[in-house]
């Protein structure tokens, strides 16, 4: 009986694995012909200032529409475009994309705010990125200031050393960073101050629960109030109610972003919120 069902356990097993493995080929053959294909777009969700509900800006998140596969999330296939080398040429078309866009919004209330990015660690290590952005600062003629790029903590890993000096190059170019999901992994308050970090932004993982568990409401404050002291801009994400909001509000956090403002919306979309919002700053 029990070797049967080790049996049976390990054929699931094999067969849930060549399933995955099936997935990620999948993943991995389309992706390669998603940039000339068109496939790849971007929504843009807003961050805002948690006290006076200020647009201060826009984060750009990728999505992918496949004709095979349908719309696959980031989550699933950013990490195949980093193993296969994907994300260089998917990082290039983004960066030049968000600032061709920030350039048609001139004139409009988006004029002025800035715009997030999530660069991956294969991108960071890449040593073509920063002239690329340099290149695409000039092109767009955008404020290097107003550009900010998000990075995770596994890139401070495995070899902090060459993660700090790639991180200097790009700050050199004024542009800020933000370390995302901040909380998950491998976190450690030393990477803010050993790292030249602008933002820190809260993992919603966190702010899901702020309400109900004193654990996360403790790691949350703690977080908060360590990073401000280090000097950083705090930006929580992931803020669906009032409550939530209102909590973080009065931990000192400088801005929320999160359903309870706006999901992320395609770039017409995200023009026409942020018309009616800016006559109307307040969130539902
Ligand atoms: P992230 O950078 O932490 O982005 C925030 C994620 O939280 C987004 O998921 C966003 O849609 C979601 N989110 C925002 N507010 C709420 C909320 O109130 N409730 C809930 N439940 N979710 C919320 P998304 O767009 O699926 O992206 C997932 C992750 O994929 C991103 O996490 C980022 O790590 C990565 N990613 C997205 N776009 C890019 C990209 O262009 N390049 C790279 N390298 N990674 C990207
Ligand atoms: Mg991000
Ligand atoms: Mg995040
Ligand atoms: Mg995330």
């Amino acid at each position: 009986q029990a070797k049967e069902a080790g049996r049976n356990t390990h054929h699931f097993f094999n067969q849930e694995m060549h399933k995955n493995l099936r997935r990620r080929l999948e993943i991995e053959n389309q992706l390669k012909h998603a940039l000339e294909k068109g496939e790849l777009f971007l929504l843009y969700q807003p961050i805002v200032e948690a006290k006076t509900y200020e647009l201060k800006g826009l984060e750009a998140l990728i999505r992918w529409d496949n004709e095979l596969l349908g719309r696959v999330m980031p989550d699933e296939f950013i990490s195949v475009a980093e193993q296969s080398g994907l994300i260089i040429p998917i990082g290039n078309w983004l960066v030049n994309e968000v600032l061709a866009q920030m350039k048609c919004w001139h004139g409009s209330v988006l004029e002025d705010i800035a715009i997030s990015i999530n660069v991956s660690p294969r991108q960071i290590q890449d040593q073509s990125l920063q002239p690329l952005i340099n290149d695409a600062l000039e092109k767009y003629s955008f404020t290097a200031s107003k550009l900010i790029l998000e990075v995770t903590e596994g890139l401070l890993i495995r070899n902090p050393l060459e993660a700090k000096s790639n991180l200097q190059r790009l700050k050199d170019l004024g542009v800020q960073l933000a370390m995302d999901d901040f909380g998950t992994g491998y976190s450690s308050l030393s990477n803010l101050k050993n790292f030249p970090f602008d933002i820190l932004k809260i993992d919603r993982t966190f702010v899901r629960d702020i309400e109900k568990d004193d654990d996360d409401y403790a790691l949350v404050s703690a977080a908060v109030s360590m990073g401000r002291g280090l000097g950083l801009r705090i930006v929580a994400e992931g803020i669906e109610t009032k409550n939530q909001l209102e909590i973080l509000s009065d931990m000192q956090c400088d801005s929320v972003q999160g359903f309870y403002f706006s999901r992320p919306l395609s770039a017409e979309a995200i023009k026409d919120w942020s018309e009616k919002y800016h006559y109307k700053p307040n969130p539902q």
